[in-house]
């Protein structure tokens, strides 16, 4: 399927939890982005950050809409002192190798427990 990045996909998930199609703990919503708890948490904290427009991946995410990306950033911190979270991870898995199994960009922020480094 072409990937129309940008507007919204039929096939998308995260579009459709944007949508409020598909439910989903939403923590914090701002005009470009939304922030919920994942689903099959990896850590006592585990919050997925979006952007509410459609792209494949983090990096065609900064290169079309820089502003929304540094949103994204922008509200993986505010989750993080909203968490508590002395310490912790924002990861953009991207690609399937990499583990990304949502192709539409999203930040995980992991915390709440010890992080290894390097991860696996
Ligand atoms: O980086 P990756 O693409 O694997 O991340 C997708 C994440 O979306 C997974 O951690 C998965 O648990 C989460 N998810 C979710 N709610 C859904 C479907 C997937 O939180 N309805």
């Amino acid at each position: 399927m072409a990937d129309e990045s940008g507007t919204p996909q039929d096939d998308c998930l995260f579009c459709k939890i944007v949508a409020k199609q598909i439910p989903a703990t939403i923590l914090r919503e701002t005009d470009t982005t939304l922030a919920f708890r994942d689903i099959n948490p990896q850590a006592p904290t585990h919050v997925l950050v979006i952007p509410k427009v459609h792209h494949p991946d983090a990096a065609s995410l900064a290169a079309a809409e820089p502003g929304v990306a540094a949103d994204v950033l922008r509200e993986a911190g505010e989750i993080a002192v909203e968490e508590k979270l002395d310490s912790y991870r924002v990861i953009f898995n991207t690609g399937s190798g990499a583990g990304q199994t949502v192709f539409h960009a999203h930040a995980h922020i992991l915390g709440g427990r010890g992080l290894q480094w390097p991860p696996g």
